[in-house]
């Protein structure tokens, strides 16, 4: 009999996440064979995103849906159980988001999202490539203006 509650599978899992998780690492290696060079989960920047560009002065962050309550998305669907906790939990990680993209702007990164809903699925492979294709023009879209510097980049897969 299966004795864990899909509200301690979810914490069992959120274990097993934190680094090297499955589509940080298929979107890193799609960027790559597209020629990019990066660095991965850099402690020096708030969030710790999965993706740092210094050249281009830009960091990405590969979201899985439930952890970071994407909207409007049907991987982000709350436990019947302990609502209100995950509520609470998943409410703190969204305002924890938001901070760190605000002090990582700040300081003049420019800030891209990819949802693991868009990247996996069916025809992730496809999806995946597609996604890492799109990186190259919001990329280059350097400008010495600190407004724009600091707006999110065009990566992102948010709808
Ligand atoms: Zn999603």
């Amino acid at each position: 009999m299966d004795t864990i509650t899909p509200a301690q599978r979810h914490l069992n899992m959120s274990h097993i996440r934190s680094t090297n998780s499955q589509p940080e690492t298929a979107v890193r290696s799609a960027l790559h064979k597209l020629g990019f060079r990066f660095r991965k989960n850099d402690r020096r920047l708030a969030g710790k995103p999965d993706i740092v560009f210094p050249h281009y002065h830009a960091v990405i962050f590969v979201n899985g849906c439930f952890w970071h309550a994407h909207a409007r998305c049907a991987k982000f669907v709350l436990s019947k159980t302990n609502t209100v906790f995950w509520q609470e939990k998943l409410t703190r990680n969204v305002v924890r988001d938001r901070t760190e993209y605000e002090m990582l702007m700040q300081d003049g990164w420019r800030v891209g999202v990819v949802w693991e809903c868009a990247i996996t699925g069916k025809d992730r492979g496809r999806r995946i490539r597609s996604t890492a294709e799109k990186f190259p023009s919001g990329l280059k879209r350097v400008s010495t203006n600190r407004t724009a510097n600091s707006e999110r980049f065009r990566c992102s897969t948010d709808r």
